[in-house]
C-alpha cells in the first residue's frame, strides 16, 4: 500500500445544499430561514434546511409540523430538482477551473486530485475556490473543503468545520485531530457497523484507529474492514468505483394501454423492477425520472429528488409526484411508451447514518425491511409471493406477450 507524501485529494461539500440553492435561485430568501420541501404536503419531512434555520434548531430532515414549530419565520419551498441540477453542472464547471475534479459524489460534492504544488497550498487554493464561487454565484450558496491524503479523509475534514468550513489533515494530525469524531460521524459506519464495533469494545476514534488489519478484516466480514482502517491512517485508498449510473426501464405500449391511468400502472411495475436491480447491487437512488414519449415526439421527462433510499415505498411515492407533474403539463396527443429511471446513486456501503438517526416517525429503515423481505421472498419462491398494491399484469413486447409481474425472472431484468 502506497503512502503519499502530500494530501492527494480535495472534497467539496455544499452547504445545506437544497437550501442554499434556493437562496441563490431567489434572492430575497438570503439570510432568511429556508427549508425545502419534497412535495407540498402537510404531512412531509424537510429534506434541507439553511444554516439560518439550523441555527433556530431546524434539522436537515425533520418533520415540516416540527420545523415550522422549531422556526416559525421559517420559509418552505418545495424542490426544483431540475434547477439544483442544472446548478450542479454550473459549479462543476466553476470548481474545474481551479482543480482536476476526479469524481461526483452527489448533486452537491465532488473530489479533486491535487498535485505536489497545489498541495502544497492547498489553504490558499482552498480559499480560492470560495472566493471564487461566493463571486461567481453568492456567498449564501457556500462550501465546506477537506483536504487530506485520500477521499475518505478529505471527505471528513470537509465535513468538520461545517458550514463554510476549510480543513487540511496532514499525516501528523491523526489520530489526535479527530479524536474526538463519534463514530457514526464517519462516512461508512452505520448503525450496524456501530454496533459491531461497541461489541467488539471499540467505542471511539482511537480505538477504531487502533485496530489490527485482521481484526478490521474479521469485523467488516471482508477485506473492505482493512482497507478502510488503512484509510483512516492516510494510505492511498481508491473508494470502490461507482460504476453505475442509473436503473431503469421503459416499455413501448400496447394501443389499451395508452391512457394515464394504465400508464402509471406500468411506470409503477418497471420501477419496482429498477428499484429491485439496484438493491441486489446495493445502490441507493435520490432521484426519479419519469419520461413519457409520443408517437415520434420528443416526450416530456420530469424528475423528483428526495432523500437518498432504496425502498419501493419511496421510489412509488416519487413516481406518484413524478407522474401528476407529467400529467399537468402533458402535451396533447396519442403516448406511445413509458420509462422510469432511478438515479443520483451512491453505494449503500458509504451510507453515512445521520440520514436514519433523525427521520421522522415515518420509518424509512422498515420500508427498506419490507422491500429487502419482499426480495428475499421473490428469489426464494421465484414469485407470485409479495407485491405492493393489486397483482398486476405488465403490458408485453417479449416473451410472448403478457408476462404475469411476480413471475418475471431476473433475465428480463433489462434495460
Ligand atoms: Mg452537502
Amino acid at each position: 500500500m502506497r503512502r503519499p507524501l502530500w494530501p492527494e485529494r480535495l472534497y467539496v461539500d455544499f452547504d445545506s445544499f437544497f437550501a442554499s440553492a434556493e437562496q441563490y435561485l431567489e434572492p430575497a430568501l438570503r439570510g432568511r430561514p429556508v427549508g425545502v420541501l419534497p412535495v407540498d404536503s402537510p404531512n412531509t419531512a424537510l429534506i434541507a434546511a439553511s444554516v439560518e434555520a439550523k441555527r433556530a434548531g431546524v434539522r436537515g430532515i425533520m418533520r415540516r409540523d416540527e420545523a415550522e414549530a422549531a422556526c416559525p419565520g421559517i420559509v418552505l419551498r418545495v424542490a426544483r430538482p431540475d434547477a439544483y441540477v442544472a446548478l450542479h453542472h454550473r459549479i462543476r464547471k466553476c470548481l474545474e477551473a481551479h482543480v482536476e475534479v476526479l469524481a461526483v459524489r452527489s448533486i452537491d460534492e465532488a473530489v479533486a486530485r491535487l498535485m505536489a504544488n497545489e498541495a502544497a497550498r492547498a489553504r490558499d487554493l482552498g480559499e480560492e475556490i470560495k472566493r471564487d464561487f461566493a463571486a461567481t454565484f453568492a456567498p449564501c450558496l457556500s462550501l465546506s473543503i477537506g483536504v487530506a491524503a485520500n477521499e475518505l479523509l478529505a471527505k471528513i475534514a470537509a465535513e468538520m468545520d461545517k458550514p463554510n468550513g476549510l480543513r487540511v489533515l496532514l499525516p501528523g494530525d491523526l489520530p489526535e485531530a479527530l479524536a474526538h469524531l463519534p463514530l457514526r460521524d464517519i462516512p461508512g459506519i452505520s448503525k450496524g457497523m456501530e454496533q459491531r464495533l461497541h461489541d467488539a469494545g471499540v467505542r471511539d476514534f482511537p480505538g477504531l484507529w487502533a485496530l489490527a488489519p485482521k481484526h478490521a478484516r474479521k469485523l467488516w466480514g471482508g477485506v473492505q474492514g482493512e482497507r478502510f482502517v488503512a484509510a483512516l491512517h492516510g494510505y492511498a485508498i481508491e473508494q470502490p468505483v461507482t460504476q453505475k449510473r442509473m436503473f431503469g426501464h421503459g416499455r413501448v405500449l400496447p394501443p389499451d394501454w395508452r391512457t394515464p391511468e394504465r400508464m402509471l400502472v406500468c411506470a409503477r411495475v418497471l420501477l419496482v423492477k429498477a428499484a429491485r436491480r439496484l438493491r441486489r447491487e446495493g445502490y441507493l437512488a435520490s432521484s426519479l425520472t419519469v419520461s413519457v414519449r409520443p408517437h415520434g415526439g420528443a416526450g416530456l421527462a420530469v424528475t423528483h429528488a428526495f432523500a437518498a433510499a432504496r425502498d419501493d415505498h419511496t421510489f412509488i411515492r416519487a413516481l406518484d409526484t413524478a407522474f401528476a407533474v407529467w400529467r399537468a403539463n402533458a402535451p396533447p396527443g396519442k403516448t406511445k411508451s413509458v420509462s422510469v429511471t432511478l438515479h443520483g446513486l451512491s453505494l449503500l456501503s458509504q451510507r453515512q447514518g445521520e440520514l436514519f438517526a433523525d427521520l421522522p416517525d415515518v420509518s424509512a429503515e422498515r420500508w427498506e425491511r419490507v422491500s429487502d423481505i419482499k426480495d428475499q421472498l421473490q428469489a426464494r419462491y421465484g414469485g407470485n409471493s409479495l407485491h405492493i398494491g393489486e397483482a398486476l399484469e405488465l403490458p408485453g413486447g417479449y416473451a410472448g406477450g403478457k408476462i404475469a409481474f411476480g413471475r418475471i425472472p431476473h433475465e428480463l431484468d433489462f434495460l
